[in-house]
């Protein structure tokens, strides 16, 4: 733990029981949001959440922090709407400098389909309730005036869309900050316990086996990212889930003068700048599904080459780190949420590349589902028998890295 949460975080670290109302395996942002709006919003605290590693050591503490609102469909634009109002006011509520800042998102197009996609995404924004508006090339220039109009030659930007409530916040910070408030609240959770196995009496879950015991729990709710499908077999649960690896980099500081994140769908490739200085860049998922987390020489040149035609003046700065997280990425590019076909057992999954910006809506809505056993209005859509159903919500064009 860093200066900041020795000093200012308290955390308090209490014994184990054996025995909860709800287990939530999974100490990243959604296990633990969850958890934070069950004490919060319904008076639940007989909760365990119980995290193998630590604390936002998954994807919550390794991602590129955008939040935004301006996907592709209504369901999506409805649900991430609610979590950049919850993020907005996360600072108040919690009382926890977050490091919340709204930037806006400029989404580029460099071909005529290009276009036509932003223009659609700034209308069926409007009509849902997210601010997206078309802007042309020179409209971009003034927002970005870093940016080469021309894209080398290669891929001229022909206009985009541009979300003025696109925003950042500090990753790590999101995460302590649902853990200290869910904490206060007599929330237990629990650090280097890792859930190995599921306790079931016929179709119903009744408890975890983990590293420091059986626990009994009258509902367990499985938010592990990357490592969803091996926990949801425990269960006897077959998910649509594969993991994919993704990565992501920064360089070295430049001056605080770039102020949007800008996005390109053509080019793969996205960037923003950290209140440090650094230009923080991301690309698209490696291709072959895997657990590892190994971060390569192949995706660093590939991104450096496109976000240089665009930016030119990154050419000038030098890599200072990279790594990798491992994504629970969902066939139709749309998360599952609530429960499964075996009693007690709820899933909140398929974040893939994008879960970030959901963690308040994802952790508020999913501890209503949990309190009251009924799934709300705004993640009914998400359920996991969509596929059985055949109601899936494809929305790859919204993920950013497609
Ligand atoms: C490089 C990168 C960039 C990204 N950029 C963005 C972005 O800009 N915007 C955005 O919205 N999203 C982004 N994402 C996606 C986002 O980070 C994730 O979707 C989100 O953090 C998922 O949160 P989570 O709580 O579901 O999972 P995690 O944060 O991964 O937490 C799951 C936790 O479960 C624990 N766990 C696993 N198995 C067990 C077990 N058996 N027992 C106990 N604990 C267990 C893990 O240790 C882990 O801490 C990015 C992801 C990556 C990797």
């Amino acid at each position: 733990m860093n200066e900041y949460v020795e000093r200012k975080v308290e955390f308090a670290w209490p014994a184990l029981k054996r025995s909860y109302d709800v287990v939530i395996i999974g100490g990243g942002g959604h296990g633990l949001a969850t958890a934070y709006y069950l004490a919060t919003r319904h008076n639940i605290t007989n909760v365990a959440v119980l995290e193998r590693k630590y604390i936002g050591g998954g994807n919550s503490g390794r991602n590129t922090t955008v939040i935004r609102a301006n996907y592709g469909i209504p369901e999506a634009v409805r649900f991430y709407q609610r979590s950049v109002d919850l993020y907005a006011n996360l600072e108040k509520e919690t009382d926890r400098w977050v490091m919340h800042k709204k930037k806006g998102l400029l989404w580029l197009a460099h071909s005529e389909a290009g276009v036509r996609q932003e223009r659609a995404r700034a209308e069926v924004n409007t009509a849902f309730g997210a601010k997206t508006e078309f802007v042309t090339p020179g409209q971009v220039k003034e927002i970005c005036p870093q940016i080469d109009i021309s894209g080398g030659g290669l891929w001229p930007v022909q206009g985009g869309s541009y979300h003025p409530e696109g925003a950042t916040a500090r990753h790590d910070r999101v995460v302590w900050a649902f853990a200290e408030g869910a904490m206060k609240r007599g929330v237990h959770i629990h650090q280097g316990i890792a859930v190995t196995g599921l306790q079931k009496s016929g179709n119903k879950v009744t408890g975890v086996e983990t590293s420091a015991g059986p626990i009994g729990a009258g509902l367990v709710l499985a938010a592990v990212g990357g490592h969803v499908t091996t926990l949801a077999k425990m269960a006897g649960v077959r998910l649509p889930i594969k993991t994919h690896p993704l990565q992501a980099f920064v360089t070295n500081h430049y001056d605080l003068a770039f102020h949007p994140i800008v996005a390109s769908t053509n080019l793969l490739f996205y960037v923003s700048q950290t209140p440090r200085g650094e230009m923080l860049m991301g690309a698209e998922i490696d291709r072959q599904p895997s657990y590892s987390y190994t971060a390569g020489h192949a995706f660093l040149q590939h991104c450096a080459f496109r976000a240089q035609v665009l930016f030119p003046f990154l050419r000038n700065l030098r890599v200072l780190r990279q790594w990798t997280g491992i994504c629970d990425m969902s066939p139709d590019y749309s998360p599952v949420m609530g429960p499964t076909e075996v009693e007690n057992f709820y899933v909140t999954t398929g974040w893939g590349t994008w879960g970030f910006k959901a963690i308040p809506a994802g952790g508020e809505q999913m501890a209503q589902a949990i309190a009251t056993r009924k799934t709300p209005e705004l993640i009914a859509p998400f359920a996991l028998d969509r596929f059985a159903r055949d109601r899936t919500l494809a929305d790859r064009g919204s993920a950013g890295t497609h």
